[in-house]
């Protein structure tokens, strides 16, 4: 029985986890270690801030879930991966592996930027559910008491969408107040330009970022990287100083400490188009873990986002690499990669697809539209009931 063993619960590592007993049954003896027993829904977590969702509607305990399929959870952070002796070294105990499947996301690299992030720092932060209650709290106070918001990206950022999802909701509720007038909005972001979204744009995304936010008076603030932040202001590498009251801000990207060594040097894992390690053969990278190289060379370094929806495709063709290779059948051959995402934007919503996720492209389309509203609500609760009850096969 080939024993695989899982990094990570979320996107990928539940999808990769579930493909693989599906897939390979009494063949495979299959572990999840992951740091959180919750899975959270992350695209909520804008909802959550602006008051819309609460914890529990956007979580499930990830041990009950992975329980009725016969996997088993550890909840233990992993350490350390030793990719020549096969094992993952958790603070508690060592876990041999045949196969691993490295998930484990972002190391959210505040202290790159003295004063950034909401433990060490003055700013606050979208990407995790502690996080997002926190910038929650603030946003509260912000009502109570109004003043100038900075929202965006810092350097070596490699997700985009949240921040702007949170200028176009914020800037609705504002204006539902009849506030918005006593809340000066600046987006400021390491993008060279707005929409570029670490993809070089999708289609007219340029010019419909820029519209709307003219439309919305929200003032972009582009090409730019962060020196530090004070209690009261951010200060960019080129001498400007931009007062706040509630600055969010999205912090360079990392790989997690315990699979760095296997990565590129920002930590990052290099892979074949199966998301098969480069070097180590028996190890798979997906989701936020892997690396995939810039489109092009920006003025201030960005990274390329891995959506959940990428994410979600790449485990399983990771998992049906292994699978087939257990089984000892042909490997898939995995299709390109696309872009579709739901951008919410307050009073409405923004669809957009690209294929493949860099350009030269095929296909682009960007549409604005109540119905991508609808459809972003749906993907919220189809996603959650699909994971709850394991059906990972489903699209
Ligand atoms: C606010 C927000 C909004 C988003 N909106 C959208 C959207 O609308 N559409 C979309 O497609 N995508 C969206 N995304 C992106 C999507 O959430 C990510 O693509 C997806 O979460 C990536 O999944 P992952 O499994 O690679 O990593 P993550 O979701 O980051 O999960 C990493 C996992 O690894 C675990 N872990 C970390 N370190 C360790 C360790 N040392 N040992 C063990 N376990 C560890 C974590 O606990 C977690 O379970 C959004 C992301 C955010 C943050």
């Amino acid at each position: 029985m080939a024993k695989i063993v899982v990094l990570g619960s979320s996107f990928g590592g539940l999808t990769a986890a579930f493909e693989l007993k599906r897939l390979l049954g009494k063949e495979a003896d299959v572990s999840v270690i992951s740091d959180d027993d919750r899975f959270v829904f992350l695209p909520s977590l804008p909802w959550l801030i602006m008051g819309w969702r609460k914890p529990e509607d956007i979580t499930l305990k990830v041990g009950e879930i992975l329980k009725p399929k016969g996997i088993n959870f550890i909840h233990e952070a992993a350490k350390q991966v030793d990719p020549d002796a096969a094992k993952v070294l958790t603070a508690t105990q060592t876990v041999p592996y045949d196969y691993l499947v490295i998930s484990t996301g972002p190391y959210l690299s505040f202290d790159e930027i003295p004063g950034l992030g909401p433990d060490k720092g003055y700013t606050d932060c979208t990407f995790t559910l502690d996080h997002a209650v926190r910038t929650g709290q603030t946003w509260k106070r912000i009502i109570e008491n109004p003043g100038p918001m900075v929202l965006g990206s810092a350097q070596m950022v490699s997700c985009f969408g949240p921040s702007y999802e949170l200028a176009f909701e914020m800037d609705t509720e504002l204006r539902r107040m009849g506030i918005r007038h006593k809340v000066p909005i600046i987006y400021l972001t390491s993008e060279p330009y707005v929409g570029h979204m670490g993809v070089g744009g999708l289609g007219k995304s340029k010019r419909f970022i820029e519209d709307e936010f003219a439309e919305r008076d929200i003032k972009p603030v582009v090409n730019q990287a962060i020196e530090e932040v004070t209690q009261e202001e951010i200060r960019l590498k080129d001498g400007t100083k931009i007062p706040f009251k509630l600055a969010m801000i999205a912090p360079p990207f990392k790989g997690v400490a315990a699979v760095a060594p296997l990565g590129n040097p920002r930590g990052f894992i290099p892979v074949d188009k199966n998301y098969r390690h480069t070097k180590y053969k028996n190890v798979f990278a997906v989701g936020v873990a892997m690396a995939i190289a810039p489109p092009e060379q920006t003025p201030v370094p960005i990274g390329v986002p891995k959506t959940g929806f990428m994410t979600v495709k790449m485990a399983k063709t990771a998992a049906e690499t292994i699978a087939s290779e257990i089984k000892n059948r042909a490997l898939p051959l995995p299709e390109e990669l696309s872009v579709v995402c739901l951008m919410d934007m307050g009073n409405t919503a923004a669809y957009m697809k690209a294929k493949p996720v860099l350009p030269p492209r095929q296909e682009t389309t960007l549409k604005k539209a109540l119905w991508a509203k609808w459809m972003k609500l749906g993907f919220e609760r189809y996603f959650l009931w699909k994971m709850k009850h394991g059906l990972s096969n489903l699209p």
